[in-house]
């Protein structure tokens, strides 16, 4: 303190001051306790001036600090002397604060001294950095990689998010160019990226590979931001980077799946359509045969027959005869199919038919329940044949459940007492329409506006080839139940339905 400071213009000081200023003697009583004080700890000056000042102090440090003076007095050392230091203040409610605290010492020139505290709130700063320590435990717990870097591309955090997706440590990569996660072909691209987070863009769900520490190629979705400092400056990058190879491994399947049972299905209904075409045919090539026949022998007994003629009849009849084999081939050939068996777990298969099946139907409220059986012996079926059908019937079921009341499809697959795995159907819907019951599974019935009628005579088809049987019954709760079986041993000729 100089000497030109009078009384007042020190009051002023000290009364305006944010920070908490507060003098004590040697023996530690208060002498002047500031406004700023005043706010901080809750007490009025004249409450405390006189007083000790550890009453502002929580236990153990209030009951301590007169020997913290004394020693102070006797030994000359300094703890807290000239140098600030954090420690707890204790308001008049009894509830503390962090504050950091440094402390002066004025000489009197009696020889005594008197201290100076000046008090900081640190209560703001405490909630910064619990907020920050808050956010920072999100980052270091989130399932994603979270990465930063620099301009340049150094890595420069690396949570265990990221640790778990690519395989290296923090110790391992910090300082080192980000590129290393790269595959070649792929470094290029990283410096692009940079480029443009250094102009202040966000680059969101950027698709791409990366490599992990043990050499695996990963699908990964990147999401890039700038940090920036406190002038709003951009000084480097931060990643978010989510492990999407599952899920594109998922969605290429379904992809590839559907493609397949479009395939299938077309080669089915292009079956079913020869084989109806071929038994419709049959009957009037049959006829035309034994008209002609019939005529030429007619022809052979009147005498005046031109030769020419019974010859031409002659060919119309082995035409015939011709076509009637032609046919003969093709519903054979239809009926054996191409089916491709191979040992097949019937739980996969229906598990995987039935999620295409329902895709999108979540939308329209339809609630889809699995009740598999386990342990199944795999049965020696066509896997994308049998996915047809449950797809069919699956298909059926969230249609005709659009417009239901309740609408809850529920699939299930059991074994039976004479050995055969069943899979089911159930749907809440209307239920089958009686006028068309007897005839479900012929081609060509239809209820629907747009139906083609040909999904479950296909699916019977199928089901057949494979020895099974295929049918519907009400459903107790209201709705239908479509039910196939399948044999485990598999007929080496397909057998024909038998009515359950
Ligand atoms: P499409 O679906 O083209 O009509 P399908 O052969 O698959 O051909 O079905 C034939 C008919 O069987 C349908 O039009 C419908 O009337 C009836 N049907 C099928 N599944 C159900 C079901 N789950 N509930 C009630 N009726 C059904």
């Amino acid at each position: 303190m100089t000497q030109e400071l009078d009384e007042s213009r020190l009051k002023a000081l000290v009364d305006t001051a944010v920070d908490g200023v507060i003098l004590i003697d040697s023996r530690g009583q208060v002498l002047m306790f500031n406004p700023a004080c005043e706010k901080l700890f809750g007490y009025r000056s004249d409450e405390v001036i006189g007083r000790n000042v550890n009453m502002l102090m929580p236990s153990p440090y209030r009951e301590e600090h007169d020997r913290y003076i004394h020693n102070y007095r006797t030994t000359g050392l300094k703890k807290i002397i000239g140098i600030g230091r954090e420690v707890t203040g204790q308001r008049k409610d009894g509830t503390t604060f962090p504050m950091n605290l440094s402390v002066g010492e004025a000489k009197q020139p009696n020889g005594g001294s008197n201290f100076v505290g000046i008090i900081h709130d640190l209560t703001e700063r405490k909630l910064g950095e619990a907020h920050r320590a808050h956010l920072a435990a999100i980052v270091e717990s989130s399932s994603d990689a979270v990465i930063g870097k620099d301009l340049d591309g150094h890595i420069t955090s690396w949570n265990k998010g990221a640790e778990r997706i690519y395989g290296y440590t923090a110790d391992d990569v910090i300082g080192q160019p980000i590129t290393m996660l790269a595959p070649p072909e792929r470094k290029h691209e990283i410096y692009d990226l940079i480029e443009r987070v250094k102009r202040g863009e966000v680059v969101y769900q950027h698709q791409t590979l990366r490599l992990t520490k043990d050499g695996r190629l990963l699908d990964i979705s990147l999401t890039l931001s700038p940090i920036r400092n406190a002038e709003g400056k951009v000084v480097g990058v931060s990643t978010i980077a989510r492990d999407v190879t599952q899920l594109i491994a998922a969605e290429r399947r379904v992809r590839e799946l559907t493609a397949e049972l479009v395939h299938t299905s077309r080669l089915s209904a292009m079956g079913q359509l020869s084989s109806s075409l071929a038994h419709e045919l049959n009957q009037p090539l049959t006829a035309i045969m034994n008209y002609t026949e019939a005529a030429r022998q007619l022809l052979t007994m009147a005498a005046t027959a031109p030769p020419r003629v019974l010859e031409l009849l002659e060919k119309a009849s082995g035409q015939a005869e011709r076509a009637g084999q032609i046919i003969r081939r093709l519903r054979s050939f239809v009926e054996k199919g191409t089916v491709e068996r191979a040992p097949t777990e019937l739980n996969r298969v229906v598990e995987e038919a039935a999620a295409l099946a329902t895709i999108g139907s979540k939308v329209d409220g339809v609630q889809t329940v699995y009740d598999f059986a386990p342990n199944l012996p795999p049965l020696n079926i066509d896997r994308i044949q049998i996915q047809q059908v449950v797809v069919n019937l699956v298909r059926n079921a969230v249609e005709i459940l659009r417009d239901a009341h309740r609408r809850v499809i529920t699939i299930r697959t059991r074994p039976t007492d004479a050995g055969e795995q069943e899979v089911s159907v159930a749907d809440t819907g209307p239920g089958i329409p009686d006028d068309i019951a007897a005839k479900l599974f012929t081609p060509f019935v239809t209820t629907k506006e747009t139906g083609m009628g040909i999904g479950l005579s296909i699916s019977l088809s199928i089901i057949e080839a494979h020895g099974g049987r295929i049918w519907a019954e009400p459903n107790p709760e209201g709705g239908a139940i479509f039910r196939f079986r399948i044999p485990t041993e598999l007929p080496t000729k397909a057998l024909p339905a038998s009515a359950d």
